[in-house]
């Protein structure tokens, strides 16, 4: 078991939510190149707040992912009333709808300042899928003279984006269809690693991005935070079912038929891509492979969580 800070673990505790009575299924099936069985390999077993969460690896491409993972609608009870507490107990310092506010703010003006010299023509429409309360939409809006519209599945938080004037949408990307509608500039920020289909929000946000737009993707980059945080299981979390890095997401993106623009990565790990619509593209498998076997080297975890099971 990971040595938490005795304070974080027993506020942890206090919470009493039950990781290992939630309903889960095994995602067994990697979600970039569809490898399965012999070919995933566990990597740890305990997540950063002491749970039983088992990452995965898989060996052909090097995604990360949680095996098995909550069912949608745990994770839908998990982010209504777990989530917050849960980050404010691992951090000892409150987090809530407020403060995570506040932190958007200076996420989305950084974010304005990366975006508005890339772009030629300044977007007319802003699509944020998981855009939450709108914030990051507002001031991207405001910044860049467009229209925002906010995608989320959560209606507390939507009535905060509506009430600030822009157009809201309850849904999630997976499932939403917008028809024959594209937007200029579509986001996903700091929401992919939460999803469950990475491959099916992916497809369905390049659908909704118009011939001519771009798209807007972040990652917390699983191998920046692998050496800061000097091991797997401290970067591994509940709330996250996927981990990505450059090479995956690259990956992804070729498959989702999107080009690489630009890229930046801000100072908490979270690396960004500017995306193009462009032609599908077969990504460098053997590439991906051959980083694949650096990362399950077993000196790449602490001792004892390689596990080939
Ligand atoms: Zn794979």
């Amino acid at each position: 078991m990971p040595v938490l800070g005795s304070t974080a673990a027993e506020r942890i505790a206090a919470l009493g939510y039950d990781y290992s009575a939630q309903p889960k299924l095994r995602a067994g099936e990697c979600n970039l190149c569809g490898a399965r069985g012999e070919r995933v390999i566990t990597v740890a077993r305990r997540d950063r707040y002491g749970f039983a969460a088992r990452l995965v690896v898989c060996g052909r491409c090097g995604l990360g992912w949680l095996s098995p993972r909550m069912t949608a609608a745990a994770y839908t009870a998990f982010y209504a009333s777990v989530y917050r507490p849960l980050v404010s107990a691992f951090h000892g310092r409150r987090i809530d709808a407020a403060t995570v506010q506040a932190q958007q703010h200076d996420y989305a003006t950084e974010l304005a300042d990366f975006l508005a010299p890339l772009l030629a023509r300044a977007p007319r429409t802003i699509l944020d899928v998981g855009g939450s309360t709108g914030v990051v939409a507002g001031v991207l809006a405001a910044g860049l003279g467009a229209r925002a519209t906010v995608l989320d599945p959560a209606c507390d938080e939507l009535a905060v984006a509506r009430a600030a004037g822009m157009e809201t949408i309850a849904g999630l990307a997976e499932q939403f269809d917008a028809g024959e509608r594209t937007w200029d500039l579509v986001l996903l920020c700091q929401t992919i690693d939460h999803l469950l289909d990475v491959r099916g929000t992916l497809a369905a946000l390049r659908r909704m991005t118009a011939s001519g737009g771009h798209a807007f993707v972040d990652i917390l980059d699983v191998d920046l935070m692998s050496q800061r945080a000097d091991g797997i299981e401290r970067v591994v979390k509940i709330d996250h079912p996927y981990y990505l890095a450059g090479p995956t997401a690259a990956a992804f993106f070729a498959l989702a038929s999107y080009t690489i623009v630009a890229e930046r990565l801000s100072g908490d790990g979270h690396r960004g891509f500017l995306l193009a619509p462009g032609p599908r593209s077969e990504p460098d498998w053997p590439a991906l492979q051959q980083r694949a076997g650096a990362l399950l080297q077993p000196r790449n975890h602490s001792p004892g969580s390689l596990d080939q099971r």
